[in-house]
């Protein structure tokens, strides 16, 4: 799959329930109203489409949400999705997860193919995690993180760099994933989504963050790109690799790789354009898979050149209506 501007889409990022059992609060509003459960795509719908972009060139799988661990029988879809490993046609299979379902799959993953994980943490101290996750427990993620290394599933932590909540932690995090042989990837804040707060108050550049960063650690810019809006650096004193992602301040769009399905079978082709495809109902029409594939072609060939997301500090709206938890990040 060629874009208008040259670009190969190889990477499908699929979020497989708008649903969590967390609330973190720059991602959802406390009260969330979720998508009826009929206009949700079954598991089986949900990896008959994979299967479509992987014969289109898809060499690379993403599955998060939401939280993707929560959907019910969700080893199932996985399990379909690492046959495609195992012939050769798919490359990676991976997922996005806050790791509070990580104990009880971390093992079952790694037997379908799972190689690697990106877990979401943003802070080290239990009382901070429960009053930025709203729900969530501190010790649980961290069991889930053991049950990954002791599956021998390489660990990814993503955290939010949010002012005045984190930023005091951020060189305590670096040592931490050092010491566990965890890579770490920081993110800035975006304007997805109507959440309780006012995300201006939360915006940390991440300009700043490296900088200080920069100060107690030997940071040498890494080669790794994975076509995303991350830049990559290896922390000499840890060994590990150190990610930014800046998608307010950086353009990353020449090289975007990606397209983003929902759970409703909604294709957004970009993560900052409100621009989407219907692919749901060309999946319902036939058994047969022309239409979809047809459906597929038409929205690649109007993936836009670009975003420009901004925070608005007037207005003070979200640049997109739609959630994080929708798209799936
Ligand atoms: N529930 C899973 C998790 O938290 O990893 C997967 C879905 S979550 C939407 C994917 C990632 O998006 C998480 O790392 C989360 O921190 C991040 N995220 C959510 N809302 C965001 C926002 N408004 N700005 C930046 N990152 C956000
Ligand atoms: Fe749930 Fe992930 Fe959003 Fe947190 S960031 S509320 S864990 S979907």
């Amino acid at each position: 799959m060629i874009d208008p501007f040259g670009r190969e889409i190889s990477y499908l990022r699929v979020s497989v329930t708008d649903r969590c059992d967390f609330r973190c609060v720059y991602c959802m509003a406390e009260d969330m109203t979720f998508l009826p459960k009929a206009e949700i795509l079954s598991l089986e719908e949900l990896e008959r489409l994979c299967a479509a972009f992987i014969r289109k060139g898809v060499r690379k799988l993403r599955i998060t949400g939401g939280e993707p661990l929560v959907r019910r029988n969700i080893m199932n879809l996985f399990k379909g999705l690492g046959r495609h490993l195992d012939n050769g046609s798919l490359e990676e299979l991976t997922l996005t997860t806050n790791g509070s379902q990580l104990s009880r799959y971390a093992r079952e993953l790694a037997e379908v193919g799972v190689r690697r994980v990106n877990v979401s943490m943003d802070t080290l101290d239990p009382d901070k995690f429960l009053a930025i996750t709203r729900w969530g427990k501190f010790d649980k993620v961290v069991a889930g993180l053991d049950a990954a290394a002791a599956a021998g599933l390489q660990v990814k932590i993503n955290a939010v760099a949010l002012k005045g909540v984190n930023e005091d932690e951020l060189d305590s995090m670096v040592a931490w994933c050092g010491e566990r042989g965890f890579d770490l990837t920081l993110i800035e804040t975006m304007p997805l989504g109507d959440i309780d707060g006012d995300r201006t108050d939360q915006y940390l550049p991440l300009s700043v963050v490296r900088a200080r960063l920069a100060e107690n650690w030997t940071l040498q810019e890494s080669a790794h790109k994975t076509g995303g809006p991350a830049r990559y650096f290896d922390v000499q004193e840890t060994g590990r690799r150190l990610g930014f992602i800046t998608p307010l301040t950086h353009n990353f769009c020449e090289s975007c790789n990606r397209v983003r399905l929902t759970c409703t079978g909604t294709l957004y082709m970009c993560l900052g354009q409100e621009d989407a495809a219907d692919l749901r109902a060309p999946l319902r029409e036939s058994e047969s898979d022309a239409p979809l594939d047809a459906a597929i072609d038409e929205a690649i060939g109007r993936k836009p050149k670009g975003h420009d997301f901004i925070i608005d500090r007037r207005r003070q709206a979200p640049a997109l209506s739609r959630h994080m938890s929708v798209t799936g990040g």
